[in-house]
């Protein structure tokens, strides 16, 4: 198999990334692009033995880069977001080509805060304190010490996002890691490594593995060396996980599903509303944060679905290359498969089809709202990872709140009212991680990410990044015991 493939006028390398050298397996494993079902290239199908490779030259990297002063730390990872800069269309094009995300969020949105990820982290790294106080004349020196090689294991549905959404706090805590991309999006992880080397990451610093997670996970996460794993990801995924990671007891941070509602209020704007709504067919709907739960104050609920069905319907599908395509291809017809079994099940049992309810063709779903849906209905609780959305309505605000939380997740909600005292009373109530009022993904690493319930364990973002890539460690310091010289 060739070392390096064309993708959209981009040479990639289609190897894994270890100890600074690029290394092929002896199998591959064919990727794919979503958009038309070409073939992309053979990738480097990992083994389990590529793992513990990896896994020993982060660790043989390790002592040197945590001993790395901050400053240099940081320069480097500046140095990795001009890079990205730098190569951002083609990061772009082929993200797109291989996931089937929209070119022009990617563009525009996605790729600018890859960068953003590598700045802020660096720049956050220098503002973390060492923390100095007496107990008794003994002076305690609290210190953010790196943990060690960290394994991050990611999804396809953002890739080099969510990835640099790890890679960049781990590195700049001064820990060395190991990347698992998706199978279905391998491709931006290789070139995150050229451009890493690029700015002048040390060897082993950074490593990439492609490969299956089913074939190769365990040997990551299993290794007695690795210090943390993050994982973004299902939740059947991240069970596996954490039994592995059992093993060793090595810390986790899980990034999960969601189920996440919508309310919406009589007292809302209803344009804005509706706009919200709408919104949540973005990324064909694979987006873990995505409201898939619409639910509307009754008195409205007529005039809501018309405005929606009526702004819906207009949305394009297409070519995800196309400026002028709204919702893509999903990543694979496995996942449409997968859709529409969840919406055929629906409506089986009862629920109607306002919009869509069926597939376009073999890699484009139809935006779908589905209406007469109970309460613990498989569509209603589970998540698709599809453009499907649930229309419920409520009465009181009561009613409205405890229908948001009833699913075994709590990722996020969205409120619209336009009442201050309600959407006071609303959030305070909410399980999710984020509320969003009147709006949706305004995102700003300084806050806490992550989700309640099945959604996930701990939170990434600022300080939370780092304590979790962190061992905190105190000093206590004698004042007698010195010898004078
Ligand atoms: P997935 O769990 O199937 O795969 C995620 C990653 O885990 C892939 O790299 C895969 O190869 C790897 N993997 C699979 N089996 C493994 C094993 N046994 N050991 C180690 N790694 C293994 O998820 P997906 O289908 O790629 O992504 C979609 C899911 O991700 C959805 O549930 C979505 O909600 C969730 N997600 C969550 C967030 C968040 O921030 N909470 C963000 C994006 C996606």
């Amino acid at each position: 198999m060739p070392d390096k493939i064309t993708v959209a006028g981009v040479p990639v390398d289609t190897r894994h990334w270890i100890g600074g050298r690029r290394v092929a397996s002896g199998d591959t494993f064919t990727d794919v692009s979503p958009i038309d079902g070409s073939v992309l290239g053979e990738i480097s199908r990992g083994t389990p033995a590529e793992a513990a490779a990896a896994v020993a030259a982060a660790k043989a990297a390790f002592p040197a880069w945590a001993a790395t002063s901050r400053a240099e730390r940081a320069r480097i990872l500046h140095a990795v977001a001009d890079g990205v800069d730098k190569r951002l269309e083609e990061l772009a094009v082929v993200e797109t080509t291989d996931n089937g995300a929209l070119l022009r969020s990617h563009r525009r949105g996605v790729m600018p805060r890859v960068a953003h990820n590598f700045r802020f982290f660096a720049d956050w790294l220098l503002t973390l304190e060492h923390e100095d106080f007496e107990t008794r004349g003994h002076r305690n020196h609290v210190s953010w010490d790196p943990a060690g090689p960290s394994v991050l294991i990611t999804p396809w549905n953002a890739p080099l996002m969510l990835a640099t959404w790890k890679v960049a706090p781990a590195l700049a805590a001064g820990n060395t890691v190991v990347l698992k991309p998706a199978e279905w999006s391998p491709l931006t992880a290789s070139l995150l490594a050229d451009i890493a080397a690029a700015a002048g990451l040390p060897a082993g610093v950074l490593n990439v593995v492609q490969g299956y997670g089913s074939e190769i996970g365990d040997a990551l996460t299993s290794h007695p060396d690795v210090r943390r794993i993050s994982f973004t990801g299902s939740v059947p995924t991240a069970r596996r996980i954490a039994a592995s990671a059992a093993t060793q007891l090595t810390p986790l941070s899980l990034e999960l599903g969601g189920k996440s509602p919508l309310l919406v209020f009589a007292d809302a704007d209803l344009d804005l509303a509706v706009d919200l709504a709408v919104e949540q067919y973005d990324n064909a709907g694979q987006v873990c944060l995505a409201a898939t739960r619409l639910l509307v104050q009754e008195s409205i609920a007529e005039e809501f679905t018309r405005r929606f069905v009526e702004k819906a319907s207009r949305l394009t599908q297409g070519d995800p290359r196309d400026e002028a395509t709204d919702i893509g291809p999903t990543i694979h017809p496995r996942q449409l498969e997968k859709i529409d079994g969840f919406v055929r099940r629906a409506t089986a049992a009862g629920a109607r089809a306002v919009i869509g309810g069926h597939a376009e063709d073999g890699r484009y779903y139809a935006p779908t709202l589905l209406t007469d849906v109970a309460q613990d209905s498989e569509i209603v609780q589970e998540e698709v990872f599809g453009p499907v959305l649930t229309l419920q309505t409520f009465t009181t605000e009561e009613e409205g709140v405890r229908l948001a939380n009833d699913t075994r997740f709590g990722l996020a909600a969205t409120v619209a009212t336009g009442d201050r005292a309600r959407a006071d009373r609303v959030t305070d109530r909410l399980v999710a991680g984020t509320v969003w009022v009147n709006c949706f993904f305004v995102r700003d690493l300084q806050a806490p990410f992550g989700g309640s319930r099945l959604s996930g364990v701990g939170r990434e973002g600022g300080t939370w990044s780092f304590d979790f890539y962190c061992d905190l460690k105190n000093t206590v310091t004698a004042p007698e015991g010195w010898q004078d010289h």
